[in-house]
């Protein structure tokens, strides 16, 4: 694998087409919290990767929660008095209100419209709402369609359940060279929403997909979950395990128009989050960094303070920031391909700094060493970015002395990461450098790495 195919433009747009494909496929279905659409999205997936599909029972306590009872939708309409459907689930699974309880009966308008929720400044929008952890019905529609409603006689009907059965979630191992993990979460409960987070799903898979045929230094865990219950969950099951965990990355709203941001984790200046900020200061494109905050995804619970995992959120734009945010426009024509595969691209660039930051120990510190004997000045002499290899050489062997990464190295000197290791490589090679085992966790390493 090269990164820099990551690149190309036309590269970026083909993968970017196949995320938007699996995006188009895993809309039309009817995700929660729990229940069998959440099982049909992890099948899907699972053409794609092996992933391991996990149930958890209702009842099971999780840290302070409870796996809810798991819920489940067949039908829903309401009916004007001349048996018409003036609202059909069949439509759209945004106009039923998440996790509302059965219900069958007639009523007034008025008794009705205690339970719909519009958007009244985008009347021709539907809002996605939910009632997860307390009881309840609703339905969702546009202002518009509410307007349109006579005074009158109603049927409403939700075939929905309320039982004792699962939280299902998806998970996926690739085993690296050691047990030191990297972490990659995405929420999986939203319906027919595509930013929010169908991108995440599909830009995760693609990532797995793309690492799942590499040697890699780290192993790596993908969680396909619902929002705050999953990795509750995860992390309840799992805590043994968590001291494995590294690094993180939580994808979500990762497919708009907008300019990557990326949120930092807890603890503010974790290796991931300087390796996202080297990316993106190198992107040539438009970015935010933003500080870590216990609202938004699944970061607030691998940031918990009894884990503080290094996990940061990557997003373009943040949630509640686009008007589309939780509502029907937030459709496929929100998401575009070429934004979906950007976001893959810098998720793997920042995975292959991860992969390659190492401390190196400088065999000759005592005053420069005579590079251009060694032929080192000639094997950058015909490439264009010759002037600036050079330079990186001499950062790389200044720095070199067991205090400092590359990843600092190439924070310090203001070059790319790519750059910068270039530059190692060489030195490597003529011997004027080793890899420095006691500082560069962890210490198996491989040539092939993300190659
Ligand atoms: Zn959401």
């Amino acid at each position: 694998m090269n990164t820099s195919r990551y690149r190309e433009q036309g590269y970026l747009e083909a993968i970017g087409n196949e995320i938007f494909h699996l995006i188009s496929d895993l809309y039309p279905i009817c995700r929660s919290l729990t229940g069998d659409g959440v099982r049909e999205t992890l099948r899907v997936i699972g053409r794609l990767i092996p992933i391991a599909v996990n149930e958890i029972p209702t009842g099971t306590k999780v840290f302070d929660w409870t796996i809810p009872p798991e819920w489940n939708i067949r039908d829903a309409y309401i009916k004007n008095s001349n048996g018409e459907r003036v609202l059909d689930f069949n439509k759209s699974n945004l106009h039923v209100v998440g996790y509302s309880g059965p219900i069958k009966a007639k009523m007034s308008l008025r008794e009705l419209q205690e339970h719909l929720f519009t958007l009244p400044d985008k009347p021709d929008w539907i809002p996605y709402r939910t009632t997860y952890f307390r009881e309840g019905w609703g339905f969702c529609m546009s202002h518009n369609q509410m307007g349109a409603l006579e005074s009158g006689q109603y049927e409403v009907c939700i075939d929905s359940s309320l039982e004792d059965g699962h939280l299902t979630y998806g998970e996926l191992f690739l085993q690296g060279q050691t047990s030191d993990e990297v972490l990659i979460s995405t929420h999986t409960c939203h319906p027919s929403l595509c930013n929010d987070n169908l991108s995440g799903i599909a830009v995760a898979t693609h990532l797995a997909r793309e690492l799942s045929s590499l040697s890699l230094r780290y192993s790596y865990r993908f969680l396909f979950l619902p929002a705050t219950i999953g990795p509750i969950t995860w992390l309840c099951l799992n805590e043994r395990r968590v001291s494995r965990i590294k690094h993180g990355l939580v994808l979500a709203c990762v497919g708009d128009a907008g300019n990557t941001t990326y949120k930092r984790s807890r603890r503010g200046n974790a290796e991931v989050d300087r390796a996202v900020a080297l990316v993106l200061k190198h992107s040539g494109k438009e970015y935010e960094l933003l500080d870590f905050s216990p609202h938004g995804y699944d970061e607030r619970q691998f940031c918990s303070p009894a884990f503080d995992l290094a996990v940061g959120c990557l997003m373009r734009t943040p949630p509640g920031r686009f008007p589309e945010y939780h509502t029907s426009a937030d459709n496929l024509d929100l998401v575009k391909p070429l934004s979906l595969g950007d976001s893959l691209a810098k998720a793997i660039s920042t995975l292959y700094i991860l992969e390659h930051n190492r401390s190196f120990l400088n065999q000759n510190p005592k005053c420069e060493p005579q590079l251009g004997r060694r032929g080192i000045y000639r094997a950058f002499a015909d490439q264009k970015d010759g002037g600036l290899q050079e330079q990186a050489l001499l950062w790389v062997l200044n720095m070199s002395d067991g205090r400092f990464s590359l990843l600092d190295i190439a924070e310090k000197s203001g070059m790319s990461f790519e750059t910068i290791k270039k530059a190692a490589d060489v030195l490597l090679e003529q011997d004027l450098l080793k890899e420095d085992r006691y500082l560069s966790v962890p210490t198996e390493t491989t040539e092939e790495v993300l190659r």
